[in-house]
């Protein structure tokens, strides 16, 4: 008996041995599909059914791709599985087209636009097409656009009345328009890999075949995940021989809001009539405390075929509820039982911190900082490498140190204002002139001709902005002061008018770095305290804790799994009760069954009484999802004192209901203080400490040039001329061939010299 045949159970061994013909395997987290799905591979391979390269496999990420192949490679001794068709969606269909892009008008070497260039070309076309992107703004047509190829959708065949009124009744030219654009320029964006594909699979019966007849088996995890235009892909590669084998589990299907259509899974007995279906049903990552929480929460989602869970073994402990005063205080929690965890002799590499919103990693990340635990923010910038923290953090060094030009470049056109390269490149030309920084060059170059009137009435009000944002920072909290700049500037406005998925991620973001820059006494303490933190972020390549979103967490397992944030609003999500009401919730309710099933030993599941939205505190309640814990696996703790008589009452339900109403009077007088001395701190933190010793140029350098009135000089864009008036650097021209001019003298040479 082959190796990975030995350790499986019945139903498992079903589905590998059904190597022929469709399988479905449809069953709960941790009942081993994944192990199934790669035993089944190794079978293939070791039977001689299929060589390598015969085998298509669809992963969800290309490094749980990269776990497979190392996996059966080491079970068959395999050294090298180069070649081997395992990766995701994308990349498998980008490897197909790259052969086949003559048929849809591209050439081979095509690029991959990255979202920033879409964006770009959508606009342009908006532009052109003459639509009002005030009402219609580039971004939520790009997502139009984007959710019409998850359905597989090609221009000719949208609906009249799917494109409705959209753009003013004129997406479906919009969309033609953005598909000719691509392929003037050779070019495909991540939808289009598998909607060419799918053209030229639909276009050329031979083309079709040639793949179904290379790809004799195909293998796809976590298929309740796929979109239209993905099950259409598989649909024809598989029409053939039907050998698709398909592993997924209805009730972690959690991508409904990027075009996910769970009904996939729910209509594969159909869609391949003599199906074989394996159910599994043993659950073997988790205790039976943790399988029987996780059941019992997804047990509420009305939309779901239901399966029945057990799992062996010790009950372990249960599932710990812990509430916690604030964001704050949860982070120490977390970092706390990390230690201890350590110290017991646990390895951080079989710890994770499961998030439902990317801002969320901040509190946790600067925790574990400042405790010198060492941690990884798994898919995504960690906090302070976030673009849009980037950018609010350049404004606000600007505020601190106005002679930081790295800042400045950073922000001097964003959000765009019409300033370009050569107006920074006169910029650069200046501060190397006259020895001064970028933001003086700016101050010196607005009272001057050198830039284009439209470019210079921007740079005024850039440094207007500034002058008005270091005079306030001596009057204003800096709190405070950060969401004016950001306000004034309109780079809040910027992310606000932006359509794309990103976006409301990144407000949140913004706003979770005001929440941040309060817990500091002064502006520069904290940009002092982030440059600390950024200092520390390179990766030690030691054991370490991951941190990461839910939604990133798919497929994987951990020894120890915290979830913190469960509270109303937060998590289940107010966007996606607000978007999709019912449908919302049930998808926020599996992906806490996601979290909760991806810890075999101990899941610690954590809500804070206090959050700080928008600066100012807001009181949370639990999240229901903690009500639907079944108690008798769960152990409800909070901190000494927190809900009073509440806890005390607390039993299953009870809970929510005796914390939901713990009003003011059940604070001990410790917190009572606390939360005073926070309020005290958000109003008006007293005098501000910022330091603007050296925020404003207070006199413009001094003359070095060494030119005269009278003199004939040579300037580069204006030509010749003799200088009328000279007030310090800046000098008038009396130019030739154009009006008198206002310049700069380090834009001038003697006329003798030129
Ligand atoms: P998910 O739905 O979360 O993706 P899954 O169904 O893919 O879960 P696996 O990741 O394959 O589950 O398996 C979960 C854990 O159980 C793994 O640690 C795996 O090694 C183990 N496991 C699976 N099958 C068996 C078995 N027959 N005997 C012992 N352990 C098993
Ligand atoms: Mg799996």
């Amino acid at each position: 008996m082959p190796p990975w045949f030995a350790g499986l159970n019945e139903p498992q061994r079903q589905a590998v041995q059904a190597l022929d013909g469709p399988v479905l395997m449809l069953a709960g987290a941790g009942t081993g599909k994944t192990r199934a799905l790669t035993a089944r591979l190794a079978q293939l391979l070791w039977t001689g059914k299929a060589a390598p390269h015969q085998i298509l496999a669809v992963t969800f990420t290309n490094k749980a791709a990269r776990e497979m192949k190392d996996r059966v490679a080491a079970l068959l001794g395999i050294a090298s599985v180069e070649g081997w068709w395992m990766g995701t969606f994308h990349a498998l269909a980008a490897r197909i087209l790259r052969r086949e892009a003559e048929a849809v008008g591209l050439k081979r070497n095509f690029t991959i636009l990255d979202p920033d260039d879409q964006l770009r070309l959508m606009k342009q076309l908006v532009a052109a097409e003459g639509i009002d992107d005030k009402t219609w703004p580039a971004r939520l047509l790009l997502s139009v656009v984007e959710r019409w190829k998850d359905r597989g959708l090609v221009p000719d065949r949208v609906s009249a009345a799917d494109a409705g009124d959209l753009a003013g009744g004129k997406m479906l030219r919009l969309y033609a328009a953005y598909q000719a654009r691509l392929r003037e320029l050779n070019a495909c964006d991540f939808g289009d890999l598998l909607l060419h594909c799918l053209t030229v699979f639909q276009s050329s019966e031979a083309v079709l075949k040639r793949y179904q007849q290379q790809f004799r088996y195909i293998l796809v995890d976590e298929y309740q995940d796929t979109n239209v235009a993905q099950y259409l892909w598989l649909r024809l590669l598989a029409a053939g021989h039907r050998n698709l084998c398909c592993v997924g589990d209805d009730d972690q299907s959690i991508y409904g809001w990027r075009g996910a259509e769970v009904g996939n899974i729910l209509r594969f007995e159909q869609d391949f009539p003599g199906a074989t279906v394996v159910r599994l049903e043993r659950n073997y990552r988790s205790t039976p405390h943790i399988l029987g929480a996780a059941s019992g929460l997804i047990a509420n989602n009305e939309s779901r075929l239901g399966k029945t869970l057990w799992t062996e073994g010790e009950q372990g402990e249960k599932v710990r509820v812990r509430g916690l005063w604030d964001g704050e205080a949860e982070a120490r929690f977390v970092g706390e039982e990390i230690e201890a965890l350590q110290r017991k002799g646990h390895a951080l590499s079989e710890i994770a911190i499961l998030v439902r919103t990317g801002a969320m990693t901040r509190e946790f990340e600067e925790r574990f900082v400042s405790i010198g635990l060492p941690y990884r923010v798994v898919g995504g910038p960690r906090f302070y490498e976030r673009r849009e923290i980037r950018d609010a953090l350049a404004y606000l060094r600007l505020i601190a140190q106005p002679d930081d030009d790295l800042a400045f470049e950073r922000i001097f056109n964003v959000p765009k204002r019409g300033l370009g390269d050569a107006a920074l490149q006169t910029l650069q030309h200046l501060r190397r002139a006259q020895g001064v920084s970028l933001f003086q060059a700016a101050r010196l170059a607005v009272g001057t001709e050198e830039l284009r009137p439209q470019a210079r009435r921007a740079l005024a009000e850039l440094v207007a902005g500034f002058e008005r944002w270091q005079a306030q920072a001596t009057a204003v909290p800096h709190p405070e002061l950060a969401e004016i700049v950001l306000d004034e500037s309109g780079y809040t406005a910027m992310w606000q008018q932006d359509k794309s998925i990103e976006a409301p991620g990144r407000l949140e973001n913004l706003k979770e770095l005001i929440d941040a820059l309060a817990e500091f006494d002064s502006l520069a303490g904290f940009l002092e305290h982030v440059s600390l933190v950024m200092e520390s972020l390179q990766d030690s390549g030691a054991d370490q804790v991951t941190v990461m979103t839910l939604h990133a967490a798919k497929g994987l397992e951990f020894d120890t799994v915290f979830l913190p944030g469960w509270e109303e609003g937060l998590f289940p999500n107010q966007r996606a009760l607000d978007e999709t009401g019912l449908r919302g919730l049930e998808e926020e309710r599996r992906l806490a069954y996601v979290g909760l099933t991806r810890a075999r030993l101990r899941a610690i599941v954590s809500f804070a009484a206090n959050r700080r939205l928008h600066g100012s505190w807001a009181a949370a309640i639990p999240s229901r999802f903690v009500d639907e814990l079944p108690a008798a696996h769960v152990e409800q703790e909070s901190d000494q004192g927190l809900y009073g008589a509440a806890a005390a009452t607390w039993g299953g339900s009870a809970f929510g209901g005796g914390f939901r109403d713990w009003g003011e009077t059940r604070w001990s007088p410790g917190m009572l203080r606390a939360q005073k001395a926070r309020e005290a701190g958000t109003a008006g933190r007293g005098a501000p400490t910022l330091d603007l010793k050296a925020r404003t140029v207070e006199s413009l350098p001094k003359q070095s040039h060494g030119f005269a009135r009278g003199e004939r000089v040579f300037h580069k864009k204006f030509g010749y001329g003799a200088i009328t008036e000279v007030e310090g650097d800046r000098l008038t021209v009396a130019f030739d061939h154009s009006d008198a001019k206002k310049v700069m003298a380090a834009f001038l040479v003697p006329a003798e010299r030129a």
